[in-house]
């Protein structure tokens, strides 16, 4: 996943969008299948290389991304006995649950018991229960983490997401080749495409600049309609209490139909007064003002886990001189800086050749650096 400012993939062409005022920066959009080479191979005409500091940067990126997701989430251990958790990443697998079935399964389970498996990644659910092994599976299959699962999780909420469908379209994510650019709402936590669905911006403050931006929830078309005093969230940085406006001051207006609204500071500017918030619980969405349902809050969670847990490389040279002696270590760290060496050369080299690199290429870099490594290994008997 990346960031809408760093993706550089096609806009479906579509006569009924416009473009987008004021996209929001912090957007998370949805895993992509992209990889360099199929991102040059769709679009010659806007990239035609990369640079060494853009694949370096694009790594880090990813690498950020994952930590952000996954960061504080145990890798051998399955979530169902934590019940329904304010937010976690979801899986849907493909090969054990196809369509019309829906379940979903933690980021756990996705490891130890779907390895191999057709997955699609949902990013992160609220509420949701992991669902690995129970009889949606089948009765064959069985979770290898925590078996003990009752036949369903009453309430997980669905949609076709679990199927590895998305947006209005209902695009096939990730074979889709279309659009890579989506959004996932605050309210249904579907996804969306931004070029499919116009939206409009509503900024924190009004003073700020347009090219500005900050991150922003995003609210689909179909939720106004069910809460539609969202569209009446004025520009500025006053928190906006909705309980008082009559039912014909809260209809979505007219220029506003079948549009997303992207809100700055959305939660901290919703009114938490005893009329407001009873406008929450009728509307179903009281998790507005669950801090721990937040997004902010799940990936300051990952960050710290993952500060916390970050060795120097001061720490980890100690580890590996305890591991593999000290020749052993100096040849690791050799060799990573020599890949680090190797990798600029061959990102350059095929830049100032005017190619792109292809899957091909990285798999026979992949392999050049292979074999100069088994020569250099260190006999660690
Ligand atoms: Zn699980
Ligand atoms: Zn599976
Ligand atoms: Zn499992
Ligand atoms: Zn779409
Ligand atoms: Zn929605
Ligand atoms: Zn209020």
């Amino acid at each position: 996943m990346e960031n809408n400012e760093e993706k550089k993939s096609d806009p479906i062409p579509d006569a009924t969008s416009e473009p987008m005022t004021s996209p929001p920066s912090e957007q998370v959009v949805a895993p992509s299948a992209e990889s360099i080479a199929a991102d040059g191979e769709q679009n010659p005409e806007v990239k035609e290389s990369v640079t060494v500091e853009e694949v370096l940067e694009s790594l880090q990126e990813m690498q950020e991304t994952a930590d952000l997701l996954f960061g504080a989430q145990d890798p051998n251990v399955c979530t169902f006995p934590e019940g329904y958790k304010p937010r976690q990443t979801v899986f849907a697998c493909i090969t054990c649950t196809p369509a019309p079935q829906m379940a979903g399964v933690c980021y756990g389970c996705s490891l130890n018991c779907h390895d191999g498996h057709e997955i699609v990644e949902l990013y992160t659910k609220r509420k949701f229960r992991c669902d690995c092994g129970n009889p949606k599976f089948g009765a064959e299959k069985k979770c290898t983490l925590y078996e003990e699962k009752p036949k369903e999780n009453e309430f997980n909420v669905y949609n076709h997401n679990y199927h590895g469908k998305f947006c209005t379209c209902d695009a096939y994510y990730p074979d889709d080749a279309h659009g890579f650019e989506l959004y996932q709402c605050e309210i249904c936590e579907d996804w969306y495409h931004d070029s499919h669905t116009p939206s409009k911006s509503i900024r924190y403050e009004t003073e700020l600049e347009p090219e500005e931006k900050e991150p922003a929830a995003a609210i689909c078309a179909g939720c106004i309609k069910k809460i539609p005093f969202v569209a009446h969230i004025p520009e500025g940085k006053d928190v906006f209490c909705h309980s008082k406006l009559t039912s014909e001051q809260l209809i979505v207006p007219e220029e506003l139909a079948n549009m997303s609204i992207m809100v700055s500071h959305f939660r901290e500017r919703l009114c938490k007064c005893s009329g407001c918030t009873r406008v929450y619980d009728l509307a179903d969405c009281e998790f507005l003002l669950d801090n721990e349902d937040d997004m902010a809050t799940f990936e300051d969670e990952a960050r710290k886990k993952v500060a916390s847990e970050q060795k120097t490389e001061g720490e980890e040279m100690r580890e590996l001189v305890k591991e593999v002696g000290m020749d052993g270590a100096r040849v690791f760290y050799e060799g990573l800086n020599e890949f680090k060496r190797k990798f600029a050369e061959f990102v350059n080299k095929k830049a100032e050749e005017g190619n792109l690199i292809t899957e091909d290429d990285i798999k026979q870099f992949r392999e050049e650096l292979m074999d100069g490594q088994e020569r250099k290994r260190p006999r660690l008997e």
